[in-house]
């Protein structure tokens, strides 16, 4: 099977990347690798049995891209975007240890190795330059909340005593969070002293209730709101989500608390991948989309559907001793674009 699609242009992006080899995929698997390289949109992918399939995406980061290629091929455009008020989404996919968060955060938010920098110091700087450079004209404010969602509850990562937050529409058809800690960014320093207590805050809960990060949804929501003396501008909000693992759990192992989580991780993540689909499939067609089959879906669906854009970094583990995971991330965003 080739599942290679042709190449579209919409307002979803998919992109696929892959890590360096760890170096236990070294020492235990002989380091051999699932992916050949063919050119920056298209590669092609061995599995156990040296079976080849070709897959095609908007992008392919291979494992000696940059942190910054990532940054300016997928979301410079959205954070352009969210400062003009139009809602965009980036979301990083894949199994567990597949590079989610390195991806988002780089090593930490805080990291000041520019090679390193993930995605979320990287949008907030592009943030606070869009703005500064929008002149005297317009001032923005910009506000940020962060929330967790395990097994269907959102909680507030800026206090953890809001841990079953209600997702609610406005009249206007705005996503919100009822009752979500909002925190004013001034600048960037402190934007990034915010991101990095969340993400403290995250683990700290997660210890407390023995769970696993890899397990729940985590998503960083931007707020750009103008407010002008003169014209009236749109507020644009901008969503990262760090996705709870893609990895299936061993069917036969699992019982209790683990097998209900991964129920509802598996029906989380099929849901945002019907909703990506119904977007990219044709807009002329009034088709139904299934916001409503989870939180996750819930919580984006201003961000992800109408008139804004969406990028979805498909994490893979470029070792061969991983590549039945890694398949199946494949074709997660091969069908979150296509039928
Ligand atoms: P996930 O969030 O998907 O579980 P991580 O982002 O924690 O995975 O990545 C797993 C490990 O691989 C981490 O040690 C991380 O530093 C490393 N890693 C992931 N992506 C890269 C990359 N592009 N370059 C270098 N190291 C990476
Ligand atoms: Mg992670």
């Amino acid at each position: 099977a080739s599942p290679s699609p042709k190449k579209q242009i919409s307002n979803v992006t998919v992109c696929s990347r892959f890590r360096p080899l760890s170096s236990k995929e070294r020492k235990d698997h002989g380091g051999r690798v699932c992916v050949c390289r063919i050119d920056d949109e298209t590669f092609v992918f061995k599995d156990e049995k040296e079976e080849e399939s070709t897959f095609s995406f908007d992008k392919v980061f291979y494992e000696d891209s940059l942190q910054a290629d990532v940054y300016e091929f997928l979301a410079l455009p959205i954070v352009r975007d969210a400062v003009n008020g139009v809602n965009g989404t980036i979301i990083t996919y894949g199994q567990t240890g597949a590079g989610k968060t390195y991806s988002m955060e780089g090593p930490n938010v805080l990291e000041s190795d520019d090679m390193k920098k993930g995605l979320l110091p990287r949008v907030v700087d592009g943030l606070f330059e869009h703005i500064a450079s929008a002149g005297d004209s317009i001032k923005y404010k910009i506000k940020l909340s962060m929330v967790e969602i395990y097994m269907e509850k959102v909680r507030d990562l800026f206090d953890l005593s809001k841990d079953n937050l209600v997702i609610k529409q406005s009249k206007d058809h705005e996503m919100l969070v009822s009752g979500v800690t909002e925190i004013h960014l001034a600048d960037t320093v402190e934007a990034l002293q915010n991101l990095h207590a969340g993400i403290q805050n995250r683990a700290v809960g997660e210890t407390q209730m023995n769970l696993a990060s890899s397990r729940s949804h985590c998503a960083y929501i931007f707020t750009v709101q103008p407010y002008s003396t003169r014209d009236r501008r749109k507020t644009g909000k901008l969503v990262l989500v760090d996705l709870a693992g893609s990895e299936k759990v061993e069917k036969t192992g699992a019982e209790g608390k683990l097998l209900d989580e991964a129920k509802t991780i598996n029906k989380s993540l099929s849901a945002l991948g019907n909703v990506i689909n119904a977007l990219t499939c044709s807009s002329s067609k009034a088709i139904h989309i299934p916001y409503r089959d989870s939180k996750l879906t819930r919580l984006l669906q201003d961000a992800l559907g109408g008139n804004s854009r969406t990028a979805l970094i498909c994490c893979c583990s470029p070792s061969t001793s991983n590549s039945s995971e890694t398949f199946s991330t494949l074709r997660f965003g091969i069908r979150a674009k296509h039928i």
